[in-house]
């Protein structure tokens, strides 16, 4: 029992908190800050109780409290701990050293929600914070819903990031933006949250800017564009259990070589999950390992320099020599190495989102922690069009106006494909032959001679010739190829080489001849040709009528099979990094993909034609299906939007045109677009163009 009067307490209580806004204790950084005082609330937290700051937290924790770091980016997924590591730090700013912050959230009721969810309650449970807000739990104007001003007159603002207003007017030492993929992009037109929001931070001695999120869509999202901006990409490494080789741990599943894999009971319910090491043969290991794995050798290396940190205190190079930490740094964590959930919860997450988009969308964003792609879930797989295989009424179906073919040239053989071609360029693949042996031998080309000028029967009983052929002449056999160009007819076999920049057309067939050659070669614009080939890799039947860009394939092993339709489907776009910026770009990853380079030079072959020489698609399709002259064509999906030609090809510079001397004049070569007399390439079997 208290034997002193109760004026004593007050006066004793007075002193306490008159003393606590000049009290200065040691340096400390966040993470032993947050160890000494934080507190994971009941009303914010899973877990009551004190804080203790998980292996993999530490070096993002210490970035945002590290003075010497001024841009901290966290792209993460849900259940690493993020806001709490934000509210860590907050006490830490505000009570250790003394900051001001502005923190913004994507809209007011989610700053009201930040406010009392997650500052009032660590106000409430953390002492030394609560000793500097005399006004907690009452009525006062040092705490109102958007700012705390505490004893030590540091203020904490909490504000709705949507009105540019709350970009005015105040002046913090630290802006924090929580969930900035929800952030508008421009803020009723007055620029990026981000750069208004630094702007407060002109006046103070240490500026600091945190922008954390769960990534979006990818090109639109925020979080993954200011990442893309920093030099410091960080992820979380550990030295596997099974083999000690160190790695990030990614995303499995069971289409992947490795990453994290799991087993059904026969119910179909998760009955475990574990790691398949990406470094030896088979070697796995499990949660429980993972967590002490990373306690003992955790840390986080940059993807883009190898410069690395266990704490964001110390930083060293790739070659392990110290060096000062980086102005502007990202990190990326994701839930596999969360201390809040389990593996074998993961894997029951995914199983759960089925292949629903919607729901795969937010299983990617916010437990992979990764921009969505939209591109990778949309491409068409080999066993779609597998089913969708047709028997063709005739080797060439009646709505085929015009023939154009693709070879591919490799060391040890020729591949050939014929396309057929309808109104709306819509397609059908009528013939494969591949032509074993060595590429530069007169045998070889002797039989690729005899390919060139095959008839193929048409519905309608008329014989067909290839209008036009592209063939690959980049690589060890160029010259053979251009001899080949000549010896058949310049206009008629075009020899091609694959554009090495992004974003040309997909055929840019010269107004004159290539000097040395003496050829029309030309440049194909594979990646145009490939992003045109499979958006209408997409497109579905619509029972037998024309359909503007469908692709058909015929139910022929000969000509169509599995290992056709996987080369086809073999490309992926995936984001790279071209001059500072984030791409897509195809890659085949190494796989087979003669077939669609066949399909994109066929492509190129028509583009020619109707570019170049004439061609009219439409009229002749017209004609040749009176029937279905008019018809309305489903819109094909809008290439040109977003990756279409000639957007892609303002987008990036154009490669220096040919050397002028390289050329020769020869203004006069091209021959008239006039279709011929007698009706064209529709006729019995000659082919006008090989005149
Ligand atoms: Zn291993």
């Amino acid at each position: 029992m208290s034997t002193s009067p109760p004026w004593t307490k007050n006066l004793v209580e007075a002193v306490r908190r008159g003393l606590a806004a000049l009290y200065k204790e040691p340096p400390m950084t966040a993470v032993e800050w947050a160890d000494k005082h934080f507190y994971l609330s009941s009303e914010s937290s899973y877990q009551e109780g004190r804080w203790v700051t998980a292996p993999f937290q530490v070096a993002i924790l210490n970035a945002m409290g590290n003075d010497l770091i001024r841009t901290v980016n966290v792209i993460k997924s849900a259940r690493v701990g993020y806001t709490k590591m934000l509210m860590a730090n907050h006490g830490y700013k505000v009570q250790h050293k003394r900051r001001n912050l502005l923190m913004f959230c994507p809209t007011d009721p989610d700053a009201e929600g930040m406010m009392k969810r997650h500052v009032d309650t660590m106000i409430r449970d953390v002492p030394v914070l609560l000793a500097l807000a005399p006004w907690h739990g009452k009525k006062h104007s040092d705490n109102t819903l958007d700012a705390k001003c505490f004893e030590n007159k540091k203020m904490l603002w909490c504000l709705g990031g949507k009105a540019a207003r709350n970009y005015r007017e105040k002046s913090p030492d630290e802006v924090v933006y929580d969930e900035l993929s929800k952030f508008d992009a421009d803020i009723e037109c007055e620029g990026s949250p981000t750069m208004l929001g630094d702007k407060r931070l002109e006046g103070s001695t240490y500026k600091k800017s945190i922008r954390g999120s769960t990534p979006g869509i990818a090109g639109q999202c925020q979080v993954s564009r200011a990442a893309e901006k920093s030099s410091r990409f960080m992820r979380f490494h550990i030295k596997a259990p099974c083999c000690g080789a160190e790695q990030t741990l990614k995303w499995g599943g069971p289409d992947e070589p490795y990453g994290l894999k799991w087993r059904k009971d026969d119910n179909g319910e998760v009955a475990g999950a574990w790691y398949l090491c990406e470094h030896c043969q088979g070697g796995t290991f499990e949660y429980h390992e993972m967590v002490a794995a990373a306690e003992q050798t955790g840390r986080y290396i940059c993807d883009r320099t190898g410069i690395w940190t266990r704490d964001s205190m110390e930083w060293f190079r790739a070659d392990d020599k110290p060096i000062a930490p980086p102005r502007t740094v990202t990190f990326h964590i994701w839930t596999i190495y969360s201390t809040f959930t389990t593996w074998a919860d993961i894997a029951a997450e995914r199983l759960e989102v089925g292949n629903d988009r919607g729901k795969l969308k937010t299983f990617v964003n916010t437990t992979l922690g990764e921009v969505w792609e939209e591109d990778e879930t949309e491409k068409v797989s080999w066993e779609q069009l597998r089913e969708r295989r047709e028997v063709y009424a005739a080797p060439v179906p009646a709505r085929c106006a015009v023939l154009t073919g693709g070879i591919d040239t490799q060391d040890d053989r020729y591949e050939l494909r014929v396309w057929g071609w309808g109104g709306g360029e819509e397609s059908w693949l009528i013939y494969r032959r591949i032509l074993t042996g060595d590429p530069a031998s007169a045998e070889l080309l002797r039989q690729v001679g005899i390919e060139l000028h095959r008839q193929f029967s048409r519905a309608d009983g008329s014989k067909m010739g290839v209008m036009r052929w592209c063939w690959d002449s980049g690589g060890h056999h160029s010259e053979t190829v251009r001899a080949q160009s000549r010896k058949h007819g310049v206009h008629w076999v075009i020899p091609i080489f694959g554009a090495s920049t992004y974003g040309k057309p997909i055929a840019n067939f010269p107004r004159k001849k290539e000097k040395k050659s003496r050829t029309y070669l030309t440049e194909v614009g594979t990646d145009n040709a490939k992003e045109v080939i499979y958006n209408r890799l997409r497109l579905q039947a619509d029972g037998d009528r024309p359909v503007q860009g469908l692709i058909h394939f015929p139910a022929d092993d000969a000509i169509c099979d599995e290992d056709e339709l996987k080369q086809l489907t073999s490309e992926t776009k995936k984001w790279v990094l071209v001059k500072g910026r984030r791409v897509l770009r195809w890659d085949a990853s190494k796989r087979r993909n003669e077939a669609l380079d066949c399909f994109v030079y066929a492509l190129a072959a028509v583009r020619i034609s109707r570019e170049r020489f004439g061609l009219d698609l439409e009229a002749l399709a017209a004609e040749l299906n009176p029937d279905t002259r008019v018809w309305e064509v489903p819109a094909e999906p809008d290439v040109s939007a977003e990756h279409g030609e000639e957007e892609a090809a303002q987008d990036e510079p154009q490669e220096p045109e040919a050397a002028p001397a390289e050329l020769e004049a020869e203004p006069h070569e091209i021959p008239s677009p006039e279709p011929p007399e007698d009706g064209g390439f529709l006729g019995l079997g000659d082919n006008p163009w090989l005149q």
